[in-house]
């Protein structure tokens, strides 16, 4: 085992606990030492719940260890089934407990509680946490759905005449990225669309609720790496299609409501619910399309990294340069998203990998999750998160979906702003040299008699005026450069208040170094040398 100092994903108990959390009228009895408490701050601290997870740890200690822990655990599952009458108990282990063999499911049956209970079997030392809130969710939907399954043959009765089509909503969870307003975006466009949702599971679904799963005509899937295998089962069990279209950007949310269309069998007018948007006009704005071609390296989970590299693609025009993920068990699907930009997948859950492969391609722009937030700080390239893992600061108190059209705008806002910052900073260091922009200038606004100090002008004084010197190339002084047909369009592409300055920067940079023909290269390092 290899010791790391973060990690994408925790252990699959973390994921129970996401559902357990996620719903109401549920506890989790986790046989756990007494350090694993931990897992509450992520619910407490990040997402900044006002409650605790409905988790009761045994919290062995070592000492505990030669004597009788399975008892431990009976009375663990006693006093919590006492104190909090759940409606359906969750019985595990975390990765510790797993090595002592207790057999919470065995012994919390040999309870004979009057609630169902479902014992969770989640390998630790294979598997991880988004697998961990899928089984479990699985394991809830087969348990809790068993008693309604259609027997071999039998057939849906159809909808009675009069009702609208109907769909479950499944996936979000707690702790996920921005799931609870995902959720209000996708039953805002249900509404509009005229599809009843019949349950939403996990979040906020009790265990009555997911005995009522089957009702529905068909199911949106939200999440696929936690609604993927219950969605599968529910398919198979009561012939209930499901949504297969994520809604993350413009055009995959029009798909998503043809989609939804075809499931209801019924007419929507798509441009008419698309008409509000604002995200796709954005991006064709002028301040936008000078960041066309951008360089992104993307990665997070599957369903998020590939959402964000078709938008990426297709709606900002962003050259998409990496493209990864550490859910495993979606690696097939991420290998076919990037074979369409004409790269190869990154799968890894090993961050130091991601770093060294962003460091390679020197990317724009990072789209990622907590982790690439922070290796994009240290290598000072811009970048907005786009998957969990998150931190605190991705449970924002206004509401701020990646889903639907308003999604779509959130996702225009938050990928485009942080490179108009990078933009600013270019300009400042073009105009380094300016009498407006220097390092000692004052604002503008109090006029240009204001600019330098006593001190300041000293310095400037002081400063011996720069010299261009003009390199020699083939014996012959440059004097001239020639802008390449692809440099030239990427000089186009500069607003054209700072164009004139930004070409005359760089066929002076390219001139003192002899170059007789400015490439896109030579922009670029003319960029990055008047920026330093
Ligand atoms: S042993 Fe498992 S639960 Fe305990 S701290 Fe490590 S990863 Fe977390």
């Amino acid at each position: 085992m290899k010791l790391t100092l973060w990690t994408y994903e925790g252990p699959p108990h973390i994921g129970a606990m996401r559902i357990a959390t996620a719903m109401e009228g549920v506890h989790y009895v986790l046989h756990a030492p007494q350090g694993d408490t931990y897992a509450d701050l992520l619910f407490t601290m990040i997402e900044r719940m006002n409650k605790r997870p409905p988790v009761t740890y045994t919290t062995f200690q070592a000492r505990d260890l030669g004597g009788d822990t399975a008892e431990l655990f009976k009375d663990a599952a006693r006093s919590a089934y006492a104190r909090f009458k759940p409606d359906l108990l969750m019985v595990g282990a975390s990765c510790t407990a797993e090595l002592i063999q207790d057999d919470p499911g065995g012994l919390a049956a040999a309870l004979q509680l009057s609630v169902p209970v479902l014992p969770l079997e989640l390998p630790a030392y294979q598997k991880k946490e988004n697998w961990g809130a899928a089984e479990t969710f699985y394991q809830m939907v087969r348990l809790l759905g068993k008693d309604y399954v259609l027997s071999p043959g039998e057939k849906r009765k159809p909808r009675p005449a009069g009702l609208p089509p109907s769909c479950n909503i499944l996936g979000p969870t707690a702790l996920g990225f921005r799931h609870r307003d995902d959720l209000v975006e996708i039953r805002k466009l249900l509404r509009q669309i005229g599809v009843r949702v019949n349950v939403v599971a996990p979040l906020g679904a009790k265990p009555e609720d997911i005995s009522r799963l089957h009702e529905a005509d068909f199911n949106v899937v939200l999440y696929p790496e936690v609604a993927n295998s219950a969605a599968q089962w529910l398919s198979k069990n009561f012939g209930q299609p499901s949504t297969k279209t994520i809604p993350i950007g413009f055009n995959a949310t029009r798909a998503f409501i043809e989609e939804v269309c075809t499931l209801a069998q019924i007419h929507c007018d798509i441009d008419e619910l698309t008409k509000r948007s604002r995200a796709r006009w954005y991006a064709l704005s002028v301040d936008s399309t000078y960041l066309t071609n951008k360089r992104v390296f993307i990665f997070g989970d599957a369903t998020h990294a590939i959402a964000a590299a078709k938008v990426a693609s297709q709606e900002m025009g962003f050259q998409v340069v990496g493209l990864g993920t550490y859910s495993r068990e979606l690696a097939r699907e991420v290998r076919e998203a990037a074979s369409q930009y004409g790269i190869e997948a990154l799968i890894t859950d090993d961050y130091l990998e991601v770093e060294q492969r962003i460091t390679e391609l020197q990317p724009e722009l990072i789209l990622g999750s907590q982790m690439e937030r922070h290796i994009a700080k240290r290598l000072k390239i811009p970048c907005a998160v786009i998957s969990a893992p998150i931190h605190v600061q991705d449970f924002p108190a206004r509401y701020s979906p990646q889903m639907g059209f308003e999604g779509a705008n959130v996702l225009f806002d938050t990928w485009v702003h942080p490179l108009m910052m990078g933009l600013e900073e270019h300009l400042i260091g073009m105009f380094r040299e300016d009498f407006e922009f220097h390092d000692g200038a004052a604002p503008s606004h109090l006029g240009h008699g204001h600019q330098r100090t006593p001190a300041n002008e000293a310095n400037v004084a002081s400063e011996p005026t720069p010299v261009p010197e003009v390199a020699v190339a083939n014996g012959a002084p440059v004097t001239e450069s020639v802008w390449e047909p692809e440099a030239q369009k990427e000089l186009n592409k500069i607003p054209f208040f700072v164009r004139g300055k930004a070409k005359r920067n760089t066929e002076r940079f390219a001139i003192e170094r002899g170059l007789s023909t400015i490439s896109l290269e030579t922009l670029y390092d003319a960029k990055a040398h008047f920026g330093r």
